[in-house]
């Protein structure tokens, strides 16, 4: 029996394209089927002003293929050299739609990242003065805390001390990975809200580690226990609107994943919405995907909702997803849940 879903175009909430001929490689993947995405600033080096962020978007629209619409929305990269004047004013203009915060060191190019959080107060400041959106890698970097137990320590340790500090600072904590994260966003009843990503919904630390080592399978925050993975489902099938998709689909060469130091990140952006249906309808909330992966995140950024629409089809033999995508100088494994997926994206 055919099924089918029809839901207003979604946006991806948090997606990394890099640059140069990897962006060429990655942009249709995302752009097929998604209007918009929040663009990590996490480059070589990394996107910290109005300037520079303008510039990179003028690269994506360039590789974008012809007959293909998206629009990026960009951030910049928090720096303790940050000028609030120019966030500020990348802000008016519509250019920039959220700053992103990594503590230095937390994951790929994060090196420019904060150590001292009173060097930014000026900015969060401001940033709350204007509405303008934190985007927060969660995760604190020292070297005696367990990489599993990272995002719950800087819950304590850092988030809620900067909430508490910056009253009415709107701060969307990126690619929640554990119980803690959920329950944090549900304990408080305004500005803040969390992305999840589609494999942090599928795979537990497990599937990283057993049986072998999957590299494609390693990201950043790496996925927890299984209780935390159910944990970001029941809340992304949930319907509370402070919960919204970002992919964090983060492409790396397969020489660079499968690497005696491999790079942290899963490449989700080509059958997301295929996996999403299936996690969603597995737990019989097929009619909250839509709220998920198509109106919450508008809600939260206070943006409108996507007018058109797209159409997802269960049908009785399994989707072939590409495994990999070429991007000339490598290849990009895509993600592969591990089991049969009967939905896909058909209009
Ligand atoms: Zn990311």
């Amino acid at each position: 029996m055919t099924q089918t879903l029809t839901l207003r175009r979604p946006d991806d909430w948090h997606l990394h394209l890099r640059d140069g001929a990897m962006l060429q490689a990655v942009l249709p993947e995302t752009a097929r089927h998604f209007a918009r995405a929040i663009i990590m600033p996490n480059l070589v080096p990394p996107v910290v002003t109005g300037d520079q962020a303008a510039a990179y978007r003028d690269r994506i629209m360039a590789a974008l293929p012809d007959g293909m619409t998206f629009e990026p929305l960009m951030t910049l990269y928090l720096t303790e050299d940050t000028d609030p004047d120019d966030v500020a004013q990348a802000a008016a203009s519509g250019l920039v739609k959220a700053v992103k915060l990594y503590p230095a060191g937390a994951t790929t190019n994060s090196a420019s990242g904060v150590r001292d959080f009173d060097k930014v107060r000026p900015v969060l400041e401001r940033m709350a003065d204007i509405g303008l959106p934190l985007c927060v890698h969660g995760e604190v970097t020292d070297a005696d805390i367990d990489i599993f137990d990272r995002e719950a320590v800087f819950i304590d340790r850092v988030l809620d001390p900067v909430r508490r500090a910056t009253p009415g600072l709107r701060v969307v904590m990126e690619h929640i990975t554990t119980a803690n994260g959920v329950d944090y966003v549900k304990s408080n009843d305004t500005d803040l809200g969390a992305t999840i990503t589609t494999h942090h919904l599928i795979i537990n630390r497990n599937h990283i580690l057993v049986g072998g080592i999957k590299p494609h399978y390693y990201c950043l925050p790496v996925a927890k226990r299984e209780e935390h993975r159910l944990a970001l489902r029941a809340a992304a099938t949930s319907g509370d609107d402070r919960f919204f998709l970002g992919t964090d689909s983060a492409p790396h060469t397969d020489a660079l994943k499968e690497h005696p130091c491999g790079c942290a990140g899963c490449f989700t952006a080509t059958n997301t919405m295929a996996l999403l249906a299936h996690v969603f309808e597995e737990e019989n909330a097929l009619d909250k995907l839509e709220g998920f992966a198509s109106r919450n995140g508008p809600g939260f950024y206070k943006l409108p909702v996507n007018i058109d629409t797209i159409t997802l089809t269960k049908s009785e033999t399994a989707t072939k997803f590409p495994a990999k995508i070429d991007m000339g100088e490598g290849t990009v494994t895509v993600f592969d849940p591990g089991f049969p997926v009967y939905w896909n994206v058909t209009a």
